[in-house]
């Protein structure tokens, strides 16, 4: 399947382009796993935008997939969202109106509200045309666009050798370089440590709200090479306590299991304790 979707230069989602794509209910049977995705942006309202477009008018900017789709926990009214894959933005805008007409076909008894919708399914042909007419030349198609063994190579030295400050600062800027994926875990796992519950804006107030940190599960030994990551099951949020354990250890990376296996044991210790002093007192 082949659909449109429609970003706007300002939104009530908190979208990412070319990383999650939020709609309601009614569109999800044309933003099934695997649609093909043309983005497409509407003429412009606030000028404000005008540097952050590729042109003014109604066009088209993009091509993606849609990874998965997952239920916005946020949402009241069923609404859903996507994390979006192989993302390839054009250099040049590719208008919806040229000189022979539209682009997309508009059927007759949709001629009022036609351009409303945010979801509009195309044909193939329709498809093949913008991309013709962005010459992207081969759209990739299932290239990792992650090298995800080197980027946890980065980032295991950095828990490594945290000892000293400016490895530490870093570590930080591994994960500013490429928010993709963890704006992708977190929007599918929260972010409260997945094996402690601990949650950055619940104890520290609001100016720690959203931190957390972003573990893969798969130690880089293992990897064997570039492979592309599916947040859902590769990626797991994990509060900055819990992440250094994991890795306190070069040859023995912690599975979470075991991780929360630790943790376990230790507060049936605790409890114990105090219910010793419990009694003592
Ligand atoms: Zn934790
Ligand atoms: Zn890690």
């Amino acid at each position: 399947m082949y659909t449109i979707i429609t970003e706007n230069d300002e939104s009530a989602w908190e979208d990412e382009t070319g990383i999650l794509y939020h709609f309601p209910k009614r569109y999800q049977r044309y933003l099934e796993p695997g649609t093909r995705l043309v983005y497409y942006k509407g003429k412009i309202t606030n000028k404000l935008f005008s540097g952050k477009r590729l042109s003014d008018s109604p066009h088209y900017f993009a091509v993606a997939k849609i990874g998965k789709v997952y239920p916005d926990k946020e949402s009241t009214k069923g609404d859903l969202f996507a994390t979006i894959v192989d993302y390839t933005p054009f250099e040049k805008a590719v208008l919806a109106k040229n000189e022979s007409g539209y682009l997309e076909t508009i059927p007759d008894t949709r001629k009022n509200n036609y351009w409303r919708d945010g979801a509009r399914v195309i044909d193939q042909y329709i498809y093949q045309k913008i991309i013709s007419l962005a010459e992207l030349g081969q759209v990739s198609e299932s290239t990792p666009d992650y090298n995800a063994s080197e980027a946890l190579n980065d980032l295991d030295n950095l828990l490594e050798s945290s000892s000293d400050g400016k490895a530490s600062m870093r570590y930080v800027t591994t994960y500013e370089r490429d928010p993709k994926y963890r704006k992708q875990a977190i929007a599918i796992h929260g972010n409260s440590c997945f094996a402690c519950g601990f949650n950055f804006g619940e104890f520290y107030g609001e100016y720690a709200d959203g931190y957390i940190h972003i573990h893969h599960r798969t130690p880089v030994s293992e990897l064997g090479g570039p492979k592309s990551i599916d947040p859902e099951t590769d990626l797991v949020p994990l509060c900055a306590n819990c992440h250094s354990v994991v890795h306190r250890r070069r040859a023995n990376t912690l599975s979470i299991s075991e991780l929360m296996e630790l943790i376990e044991k230790t507060s049936n210790k605790s409890s114990k304790r105090d219910a010793v002093t419990g009694a003592r007192s």
